[in-house]
């Protein structure tokens, strides 16, 4: 990666390909991180909030959502590298405060991948036994 990408901003422009919004209002993930919409918050920190997912699909279904807009996990690598660190720690925090032993991360990765918010965000799944491959 070239010094360049790094001084990059995350991805504010709508993506042709899959028209999706770029951040702040147009942007549901954003409007929880700022508070506007209510969420079910499980854990925050400087970097990252964790909120419970509306439509959980396991016994405990945990969002991990970083406070700055990224779409998902390549521009996250590309351009906000930096929040690695932050994201890793926000998931095991989440994991300590709701005692979950076993659990699973998912980072769904464009729209064929079933991602459907472009805010990159993590889920974390656990209470159940989870099946591999995951369909
Ligand atoms: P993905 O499909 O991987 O982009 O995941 C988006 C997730 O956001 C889905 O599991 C939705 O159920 C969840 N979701 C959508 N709106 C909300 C909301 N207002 N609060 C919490 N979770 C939400």
């Amino acid at each position: 990666m070239s010094e360049h990408d790094q001084d990059q901003p995350a991805t504010e422009e709508p993506d042709a390909a899959s028209g999706d919004a770029a951040s702040g209002e147009d942007c549901l993930f954003c409007r929880i991180v700022s508070g506007e919409l209510s969420a079910d918050l499980v854990h925050q920190d400087d970097d990252v909030v964790a909120f419970r997912d509306i439509q959980p699909k396991a016994p405990t279904h945990v969002l991990v959502v970083p406070r700055r807009h990224v779409r998902d996990w390549s521009d996250t690598a590309r351009h906000a590298p930096e929040l690695g660190p932050a994201l890793l720690r926000g998931v095991a925090d989440v994991a300590d405060a709701l005692g979950l032993e076993h659990y699973r991360v998912v980072a769904n990765t464009g729209e064929k991948a079933g991602q459907s918010v472009f805010h990159l965000h993590l889920h974390v799944l656990g209470g159940r036994p989870m099946l591999w491959p995951p369909g």
